[in-house]
Order: structure tokens, then C-alpha cells, then sequence
């Protein structure tokens, strides 16, 4: 299992090995030039010269049988020296004669009669011969207790040099490699590596600082020339302004945030004196170290302007396109129209009129069903020509032929077959039916056609009608026509402005 270790940044480490350098070295001058005193050495010095001192004062005193003043000296020493526990002065073979402290407690001499650097003892003479001796118990030199430690004077002042020199490399060294010159960070290898790509490309670290920048990058724009290395990315107006979006929105810091590439940001780079700008497409990448902490982020940019202009340029041309396109769909439309209608009328040419029926006509027959034709023939057309003159001719034959469409079906083929002659194919209508529609159309013009004369008020126009049906047995339009027209004859014949059917060798008049 993998025991989680709070792993340092670069520099901390750096700072750290600085660190137990600086300590190591100061322990060498130490152990070669003694530059820390050892506490024990001095400790037993003093120890022995207070013991010593006191001896010599306690043997004084005994001398004189001063008791109570030994007591009292011996309470004074204890006060006054913080390193002493206890203190007594015992006669050989008897008991303590004086002391000062916890002696009983505190005592704890070695049994070969010695000294120690904690319990001391000092021989007292009388008259040349030993009498006893001068016990003292002192503090152990080293401390005893945690915060004794903490509190020990070499300890504090190795700690305090650790922890100063660790601030002071580690703010050193943050200041040299990020702020002063980051681009010693990138060896030139990289940097020239990156320099042959044809994108931009730009590397940030955590905090969106530049810590290199291509050279297709630096072209991107006149500021980008200027050293830009080791700067907040923001500080550059030119390429942050066409985001057009928060600081913390910057496709960098999105990349960083949610550790994923970001590659459909298209930004649009001005230039000054330039009308186009350069546009590019941006692409992010964080870059994350060997135990997945990030590190920074990968931007680049892909000059897309030439495939821009070329795309407009391309909108342009299909666009002309589309509009040739409609204009040649117009005109074709227009040559379709004239080439089977007639431009006076706007009904159907013979042409076009056979071109339609001829085929309609054989699928009909083939199938048994019903179809009938209607010739009309304006009455007595050619008084209006010589009354009202060719202009006026030409009104009622325009009026004319508006009533009969009006009066037509959708699937009904008006044609105008002679000068004011009009031949009407009806498909699917009985005999019956047929007269019924010659008979509307004889009746619209009678009543309407007249007014449409704007020229010649009270004009009265009439037309007569021939229908024929396919019923007896005519074999294609024309011989339908022929018979329809046989029908209109009769009608001529009979009055004009009346409706015949052709039924064989003689027609039959309708209501007229
Ligand atoms: P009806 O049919 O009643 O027997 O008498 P009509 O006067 O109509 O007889 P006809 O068919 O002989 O006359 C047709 C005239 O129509 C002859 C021709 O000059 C004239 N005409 C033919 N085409 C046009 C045209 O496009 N415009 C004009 N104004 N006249 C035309
Ligand atoms: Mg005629
Ligand atoms: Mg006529």
C-alpha cells in the first residue's frame, strides 16, 4: 500500500537541502573549532568550585562549632544557585550535622565513594584529618523534559538558524526562478523545438504567468516582440480583449479549472494598421506533473485567417451562383411561356395545345374515359374590325378569351386555335357536362365580355359554341376538333351565339 506523503514543491526541496547543508557545515566547524561551549565541561567547573569553596567554609565553621551559621551558609548556597537541588554536610560514621533542600531525597551518590556530575561530594578536614564530607546534589546539565528541549539553548539557536536560512532560500529562490528569469527554466532545445511550429503557441504556469512563448506566437501581434516572459497573461490587452469574457473565464483558466483540453475557441486578433484581423482557432491543455498536480497550461493558436477569406470568398461565389442559378430558372420560365402560349391571350399555342392533348387524348381513350372538346368563334368578328379598327379587334379578342378561362377548370386545356377561334379540351366531361360548359362560357360572354371593352361602351359580343365527345369514336384530337368544329358550323348555321353537339352526321342544337 502506498503511504500518503505530503511530497514539496521543487523549490521547497531546494530550499530544504540548502537548509541541512548550512546545518551540516555548522556541525563541522562546530565539532573541529568548538564553536558551541560544552555546557558539561563548564558545568562540572563551577560545580566543583562551589563544592570546593563550601568545604573549605564548612570546615572553618566546624572548627569554630558554629552549627547554626553552617546551617544558615548552607541555605544561602541552596538559595542562591538554581542548579543546586540539596546540600548537607555529614560527619564520617555519624549523622548529617547540617543541611539544606530535600537531601535524603535528592542524594543518590555512587557506591564507590566518587563523584558524579550531578552528585558531588567534597572531603571537609579537621586538624589535618578527615572528618566527613560536603554533599551537594545538583540538576542533571541536560533537560529533563519536552519543553525542557524546546527551551535548550544550542537546540533554539540550530532551530531558529534552520528555519531563517529555510525562509530566506526559499524566498530566494522563488524570486530567481520565477520572477527574474523563468526562461531559464526551458532549455533551449525546447524553446527552439517549439520555435518550428507553424501554430502559436504559448506556456502558462499556475498562476496563467508566461513561461514561454513561440516564435509564431510572438508574431501573432507587434507587444507580443517584447519580453513577455514571466508576465501575468492578462497584461496582455491584445490577446485577452477578443475573449470579450471575465478574468477567471479565460479558456486557460476553464482548462485549469476543470483539467480537461479545450479546443473550439476561436479569437480574433487585431492588428494595428491592419483591417483584418487574424483569426485563430485556440486550443488549451493543462499540463500536469508526474503525480497528476497541475503544473500550468499548453495554449495554442491556429492562424485560420487564409481559410477564412477563402470560405467568403466561396460564400461570395455560391451566392452568384444561387442568383445566375434563379435568373436562368426565370428565363428558362419565360422562353417555356412563350414558346407555348399566345402572347395576346395568354392561352395555350396549337403547339404546345397538341403537344398535351395528342398523348392525354390516347391514354384516355385507352382507358374509356370520358373527354370532350369546344370550338368557339366570335360572331361576326370582322365588323368590329372594320367598325372600331384592328386595336379594338384585338380588345374583344383578349376580353374573349379572359371570360373563357375564367370559367375553366384547372385540368381543362384552353387553346387559341385561329385568329378569334378557341378550341377547349375537357377531361373526364360527359356530352352532357361539355354543354353545360359551353353553355356557361356562351352566357359569360354575352353578359361580360362586352364591358371589358373599355374603348367601345355598350358593346355587344357574342360567340357561338361546337362540343364534341370522344363517345363517337373520333381517333385523336384533331378528328375531335374536326367534328366540334362540323358543331359550331351548325350553330353559325343557325343563328350564331347558341351551342351545338356534334352527333354524327348532323349535330344537334342545344337550348339555342
Ligand atoms: P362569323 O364568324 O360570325 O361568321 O363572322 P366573322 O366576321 O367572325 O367571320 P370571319 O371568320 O370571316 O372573320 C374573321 C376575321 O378575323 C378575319 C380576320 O381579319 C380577323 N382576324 C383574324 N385574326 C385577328 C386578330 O388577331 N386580330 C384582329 N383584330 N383581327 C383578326
Ligand atoms: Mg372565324
Ligand atoms: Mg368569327
Amino acid at each position: 500500500m502506498k503511504i500518503p506523503f505530503p511530497t514539496l514543491n521543487p523549490i521547497s526541496r531546494i530550499a530544504l537541502g540548502l537548509v541541512a547543508l548550512v546545518l551540516s557545515m555548522l556541525m563541522v566547524v562546530d565539532m573541529v573549532f568548538g564553536l558551541i561551549p560544552d555546557r558539561a565541561d563548564l558545568a562540572r567547573e563551577i560545580r566543583q568550585q562551589i563544592s570546593e569553596g563550601l568545604a573549605v567554609q564548612s570546615a572553618a565553621l566546624l572548627q569554630a562549632g558554629d552549627v547554626p551559621t553552617l546551617q544558615q551558609t548552607l541555605g544561602e548556597v541552596l538559595s542562591r544557585n538554581k542548579e543546586l537541588r540539596s546540600l548537607a554536610v555529614r560527619q564520617h560514621g555519624g549523622g548529617i550535622v547540617a543541611r539544606a533542600g530535600e537531601h535524603e531525597r535528592y542524594w543518590q551518590p555512587p557506591e564507590d565513594g566518587s563523584s558524579t556530575l550531578t552528585q558531588v561530594r567534597v572531603p571537609v578536614l579537621s586538624d589535618g584529618k578527615p572528618w566527613g564530607e560536603v554533599e551537594l546534589s545538583f540538576r542533571p546539565v541536560l533537560p529533563e523534559t519536552l519543553a525542557g528541549w524546546l527551551s535548550y539553548p544550542p537546540l533554539v539557536a540550530l532551530g531558529t538558524i534552520g528555519l531563517g536560512t529555510f525562509l530566506a532560500f526559499y524566498l530566494y529562490m522563488r524570486r530567481v526562478l520565477e520572477y527574474l528569469d523563468p526562461s531559464t527554466a526551458i532549455p533551449d532545445r525546447v524553446r527552439t523545438a517549439f520555435d518550428t511550429l507553424a501554430e502559436g503557441v504559448l506556456i502558462l504556469d499556475k498562476q496563467s504567468r508566461v513561461v514561454l512563448a513561440n516564435r509564431a506566437f510572438r508574431n501573432l501581434h507587434p507587444q507580443a516582440q517584447e519580453e513577455i516572459t514571466g508576465k501575468p497573461v492578462v497584461e496582455m490587452e491584445w490577446l485577452v480583449g477578443g475573449f470579450h469574457v471575465a478574468p477567471g473565464e479565460f479558456p486557460w483558466s476553464r482548462a485549469m479549472a476543470s483539467r480537461t483540453n479545450i479546443s473550439d475557441e476561436t479569437l480574433e486578433i487585431a492588428r494595428p494598421g491592419e483591417e483584418e484581423p487574424v483569426r485563430t482557432i485556440v486550443g488549451c491543455s493543462p499540463v500536469l506533473d508526474g503525480h497528476g498536480r497541475l503544473r500550468g497550461c499548453l495554449v495554442s493558436f491556429s492562424d485560420v485567417t487564409m481559410l477564412h477569406r477563402i470560405n467568403d470568398q466561396l460564400l461570395v461565389t455560391l451566392t452568384d451562383l444561387e442568383s445566375s442559378r434563379e435568373e436562368i430558372r426565370r428565363q428558362n420560365e419565360e422562353l417555356h411561356r412563350l414558346a407555348t402560349r399566345d402572347p395576346m391571350t395568354g392561352c395555350l399555342n396549337r403547339r404546345a395545345f397538341f403537344g398535351s392533348a395528342d398523348p392525354l387524348y390516347a391514354q384516355l381513350k385507352e382507358n374509356g374515359e370520358e373527354v370532350c372538346c369546344i370550338m368557339s368563334d366570335i360572331d361576326h368578328f370582322k365588323s368590329f374590325n372594320d367598325r372600331y379598327g384592328h386595336a379594338v379587334g384585338d380588345q374583344v379578342i383578349k376580353s374573349v378569351a379572359k371570360c373563357l378561362g375564367s370559367e375553366l377548370r384547372e385540368v381543362d386545356m384552353l387553346c387559341r386555335y385561329g385568329g378569334e377561334e378557341f378550341c377547349i379540351m375537357l377531361p373526364g366531361s360527359t356530352p352532357e357536362q361539355a354543354l353545360d360548359v359551353a353553355e356557361r362560357l356562351r352566357l359569360a360572354i354575352e353578359q361580360h365580355a362586352g364591358a371589358a371593352v373599355r374603348d367601345i361602351p355598350g358593346i355587344r359580343i357574342t360567340s357561338s359554341f361546337g362540343v364534341a365527345s370522344i363517345r363517337l369514336g373520333a381517333k385523336d384530337p384533331a378528328e375531335l376538333i374536326d367534328q366540334a368544329d362540323n358543331a359550331l358550323y351548325q350553330s353559325k348555321q343557325n343563328g350564331r351565339n347558341r351551342v351545338s353537339l356534334w352527333a354524327g352526321e348532323r349535330s344537334v342544337g342545344a337550348e339555342h
